[in-house]
């Protein structure tokens, strides 16, 4: 079963894709955190973002992995534990400017196709070309979105609460700057695919929207029992 999360940030993807994978015992794959992981090993080696060859070569060269239960996962770039680092804003915005090369993206699709397709009981994966293009074929895509002052508030209050310092309004206008991105890119923007849920969680409850969630892949799991 391989099931689909797409949308913008701050929407709850991750949140709810690992909610989704412990429920159902399936595989959970942050396929941002690679693009981050990416990200941090071009700056790390000082390579400059307009070139794409050298940042293509890291792409292909890096070794990152993801390990652990999804709540706990770690993710290592040439098992150097990179967790903390991959989550500041700076690496944000950078994983969002390297993940606009199509060299990037085809190497990274490559190993979540082939780690969704080796998970033995399935694997939800959350992203923003997941449905659209990493697996077009998904049995569930589901499209999460909010307001985004409602995403900005959430991101704000995860980031206080890990003692970041950054005001609301840089939220705001971080989350804007990513989104406008993801979706003007050339190479896989953010789109809802025709045949996915889309679900607002603006309004909602976490739980609400994990209960809808849920149905779906239990409805699914029936039909092709
Ligand atoms: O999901 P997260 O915020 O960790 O992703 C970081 C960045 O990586 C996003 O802003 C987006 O530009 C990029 N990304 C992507 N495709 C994915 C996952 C993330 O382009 N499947």
């Amino acid at each position: 079963m391989i099931i689909a999360i797409d949308g913008p940030s701050g929407a709850g993807k991750s949140t709810l894709g690992k909610m989704l994978a412990k429920r159902f015992d399936l595989l959970y794959l942050d396929t941002g955190a690679m693009y981050r992981a990416v990200a941090l090993a071009v700056t790390r080696a000082g390579v400059p973002f307009w070139d794409v060859d050298r940042i293509a070569e890291i792409a292909e060269t890096a070794r990152i992995d993801l390990i652990g239960e999804p709540d706990a996962m770690k993710v290592f770039l040439d098992d150097d534990d990179v967790s903390a680092e991959i989550r500041t804003l700076d690496a944000a915005q950078a994983a969002s400017v390297v993940s606009t090369i199509s060299e990037v993206r085809r190497i990274m699709v490559e190993h979540q196709r082939a780690i969704g397709m080796a998970a033995p009981n399935g694997c939800v994966l959350e992203g923003r070309d997941i449905g659209s293009v990493v697996f077009p074929k998904a049995d569930i895509k589901f499209f999460l979105t909010a307001e985004p002052e409602a995403r900005a508030h959430r991101r704000f209050a995860e980031d206080q609460a890990k003692g970041r310092i950054s005001t609301y309004e840089q939220t705001l206008a971080e989350i804007n700057e990513r989104d406008e991105r993801d979706v003007s890119r050339e190479d896989s923007p953010l789109t809802i695919a025709d045949d996915a849920m889309v679900l607002d969680t603006s309004e909602l409850s976490l739980n609400e929207v994990f209960e809808q969630m849920a149905a779906k892949v239990r409805a699914r799991q029936s039909a092709a029992a």
